[in-house]
């Protein structure tokens, strides 16, 4: 246990399984706060934007919950696992390579080291990019608390932004995974984002296809910052599942997807015309990348 000057804590707890955790939260009744790698939650807690937690439960150190492995149907990442972990993983870069991809631009290596994807989905921000990748992957979450464990679809968890289902002060998500590529599927992530001041993403968005030949079988398609939570766009994949992989199609699917947000100005980010015009101008880019992977895959 430790405190200090600057800390807006008071004790700080590094539980080895997920009983001790548990039974930790459930000691602190709500005024614990469970932590990864503390790149988000640390840094607003000292920044004096957290109503002052009385106690940290660090997930890290939960015995075999610092690994990724792969079972008979997903690929399991424990919510100790990092950024950098999941970019340099040979299975997630071959069966999910748009949740590598989506890692790999988080912050800088120091945050990646540090920062996991289990809390990059906890804090629900509208554009986690993990969390975008992790979504177009059909992703799942596991939240254990005193009452259970639950299996629950990652793109359920989110409330609003920077708000979850997942009660962080009295429930841990101990595991995600996801299905990993078949022989006929790919995917792919982009971001776009100054590349200078804020590092606040203009756009991400990642997409998963299934082709047989040249059609499309099965598609899913993520996207953020276009609204309170992370868009798991249905409706924009759907329209694409049928159809050929081709520039025509992609662009049925870039304008539903421009019908279906409103994409607001920001001083920050950009204007929504431009936007828009990155819609227009990756997502038929990342289409053709993950069509072309899945038909490398065949
Ligand atoms: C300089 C800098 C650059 C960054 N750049 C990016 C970027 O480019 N893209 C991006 O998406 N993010 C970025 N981030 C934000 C952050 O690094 C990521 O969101 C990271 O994945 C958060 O993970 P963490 O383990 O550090 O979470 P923490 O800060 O530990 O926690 C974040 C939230 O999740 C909760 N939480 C964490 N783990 C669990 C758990 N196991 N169970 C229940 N609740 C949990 C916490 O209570 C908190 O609400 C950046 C941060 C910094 C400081």
């Amino acid at each position: 246990m430790t405190s200090n000057s600057t800390s807006r804590w008071n004790s700080y707890h590094k539980p080895e399984t997920v009983e001790e955790a548990l039974e930790l939260l459930r000691r602190y009744d709500g005024s614990a706060r469970v932590i990864g790698g503390g790149t988000d939650i640390l840094v607003e807690a000292r920044r004096g934007l957290r109503r002052s937690i009385d106690a940290i439960v660090d997930a890290t150190g939960i015995a075999g919950l610092d690994a990724i492995s792969h079972d008979k149907d997903h690929i399991v990442i424990g919510c100790g696992v990092t950024h950098t972990q999941i970019v340099s993983d040979e299975r997630i870069i071959r069966y999910g390579a748009c949740l590598a991809e989506s890692c790999g631009v988080i912050g800088g290596p120091q945050v990646r080291n540090t920062g996991t994807l289990a809390g990059n989905v906890a804090h629900a921000l509208p554009a986690g990019d993990g969390t975008i990748g992790l979504l177009a992957l059909g992703g799942e979450v596991e939240i254990a608390s005193t009452t259970g464990t639950r299996w629950m679809p990652a793109k359920d968890t989110f409330v609003g932004p920077g708000k979850s289902v997942i009660d962080r002060h009295r429930e841990v998500l101990t595991r995600l995974r996801f299905k990993p590529a078949g022989t006929r599927e790919g995917s792919a992530f982009h971001r776009v984002m100054r590349p200078q001041g804020l590092c606040l993403p203009i756009i991400s968005m990642a997409a998963r296809l299934e082709v047989d030949g040249d059609i499309i079988t099965a598609a899913s398609i993520s996207m953020g910052p276009v609204g309170p939570v992370p868009w798991f766009a249905e409706p924009v994949a759907t329209v694409l599942v049928g159809g050929s992989t081709s520039t025509e199609q992609y662009e049925k699917a870039v304008e539903l997807a421009l019908d279906s947000v409103t994409l607001r100005s920001s001083k920050y980010r950009a204007t929504s015309e431009y936007r828009a015009t990155m819609i227009r101008t990756y997502l038929p880019i990342i289409l053709a990348r993950a069509a072309e992977r899945a038909g490398a895959n065949q």
